[in-house]
């Protein structure tokens, strides 16, 4: 198990919405590598989000088992996992929810100084690209900016994993690209475990693996020999 970061064990979500039951994730078997860049892929619905809500701490399996390292992530209660969440844990979203009377510098400070070990926000910057633009508001950064702030911010606590969903979702193809960079670099650099969900089948070729989504189940997996740069990339 030493170089395991998560393990999933028929996994199995279902939402309830009235009489009708919706199978989010049915019964899924995973396991992802301490440093591993995997690529979720899939059609809208097929609960690729499901799964990376479940992995971060943000919502609760139905049934079946989830552990990260050796901690059985489906045994814990609502406090633990909000404790598991915030030291172990960055995500980034599609939108970047960044708070516009800040500068990036103190955005990434909000999270670095309720942190056990943080990096300096100027190096969490530095790290994706930014480190001439830290006294910048949002208004005053693109939207591949922005998102490369709202990396920094996550990365910013040296979390064990980085979780996306769809990261690059509101972004033309060169800042989309830049953004991949960013992600791509904080893995090399920090060895952050990341996966990162999303609608463009071209970034599957920076990954180490292509996990494909269908109906709540993985229906295929693809391991890259060799992984591109994301300067590499045809969008
Ligand atoms: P994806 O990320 O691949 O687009 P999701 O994981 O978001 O898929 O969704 C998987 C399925 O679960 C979809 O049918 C979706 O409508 C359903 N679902 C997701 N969240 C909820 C929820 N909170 N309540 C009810 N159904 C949900």
């Amino acid at each position: 198990m030493a170089d395991m970061v998560f393990k999933a064990k028929s996994l199995t979500k279902t939402y309830m919405s009235g009489e009708l039951a919706v199978h989010a994730l049915r019964a899924v078997d995973l396991e992802i590598l301490t440093g591993e860049v995997v690529v979720l892929l899939g059609p809208s619905g097929s609960g690729k989000s499901t799964l990376l809500n479940i992995m971060g701490g943000l919502d609760q399996a139905t049934s079946g088992q989830l552990f990260f390292r050796d901690v059985e992530l489906t045994a814990l209660g609502d406090g633990a996992l909000t404790a598991y969440r915030r030291k172990h844990v960055g995500f980034v979203f599609q939108f970047y929810n960044l708070v516009p009377s800040l500068t990036a510098y103190e955005n990434v400070a909000l999270v670095t100084e309720i942190s056990e070990h943080p990096m300096r926000p100027q190096d969490a910057l530095a790290l994706v690209g930014l480190e001439a633009r830290m006294d910048h508001f949002p208004s005053q950064l693109s939207g591949g900016e922005q998102q490369r702030v709202a990396i920094a911010r996550a990365i910013a606590k040296r979390p064990d994993v980085l979780l996306c969903d769809e990261p690059t979702g509101a972004l033309d193809s060169k800042t989309g690209i830049r953004v991949i960079e960013a992600l791509l670099s904080v893995n090399a650099q920090l060895g952050t475990t990341t996966l990162i969900i999303t609608h463009n089948a071209s970034i599957q070729d920076v990954a180490d693996r292509v996990l494909f989504f269908a109906d709540g189940q993985i229906s295929k997996t693809h391991k890259n020999t060799s992984r591109r740069a994301a300067a590499e990339l045809i969008w």
